[in-house]
């Protein structure tokens, strides 16, 4: 399966998508804040990248930026994973760029599937993610 790299600074957040996430097969990297986040994204490019948006220190808009700025990192899939679920935010967010946008809390089949839809479509780094196994 892919791995994705979940960027949250909420303890159960993290804890519930990784979950999710790692019950669909995923192998799944964890950071607390952007900056450690930047740097597991440098070091294991990840097929997907899932950031929050409300960080300590950087926010998820401005870390969005400096992937997109390091030729390393451009061109990975970068999600939004955030809370404000108020009309508007969705256009705003892939206007600053993110590929996706997942709304908090999320919903287990609903995400997962998702994610899955974003792995599969497009160019990933890791080129695509043809195997598809249909046990979720
Ligand atoms: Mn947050």
């Amino acid at each position: 399966m892919a791995c994705i790299l979940i960027v949250e600074d909420n303890p159960v957040n993290m804890k519930i998508v990784a979950r999710v996430l790692e019950y669909a097969g995923h192998e799944v990297l964890k950071a607390a804040e952007a900056v450690e986040g930047l740097r597991l994204a440098r070091a294991r490019r990840p097929d997907l990248v899932l950031m929050d948006i409300m960080l300590p220190g950087m926010d998820g808009v401005a870390a969005l930026k400096e992937l997109r700025a390091d030729a390393a990192t451009a061109r990975l899939k970068v999600a939004a994973l955030t809370a404000y679920a108020m009309k508007g935010d969705r256009e705003r967010l892939l206007e600053a760029g993110f590929d996706g946008y997942f709304p908090k809390p999320i919903r287990h089949r609903e995400f997962i599937a998702s994610v899955a839809a974003m792995l599969s479509g497009g160019d990933s780094p890791h080129g695509s993610q043809q195997g598809r196994e249909d046990d979720g």
